[in-house]
């Protein structure tokens, strides 16, 4: 389990200098931006809060997205 308090403290990369990028986690292994709806998976354990993966799921619906989650490419 990632630890929760760790997850209050996460933001979005992407939004964080322009607005909350408040983060929701979805199917336990998923962070989803609030603002942008960019997608950041948790990968044993680790959230990888890169852009480019958060962009390359940003269009995939919540109900799509894989867990557990592929390892950043
Ligand atoms: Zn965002």
């Amino acid at each position: 389990m990632v630890n929760q308090e760790l997850l209050e403290l996460l933001r979005c990369p992407a939004c964080v200098k322009t607005s909350p990028g408040m983060l929701e986690q979805v199917r336990e292994v998923w962070l989803v931006c609030t603002d942008c709806g960019r997608k950041y998976p948790i990968v044993e354990d680790i959230p990888v809060m890169l852009i480019s993966e958060g962009d390359r799921w940003k269009s995939t619906p919540n109900a799509d997205l894989p867990v557990p989650p592929p390892r950043p490419q």
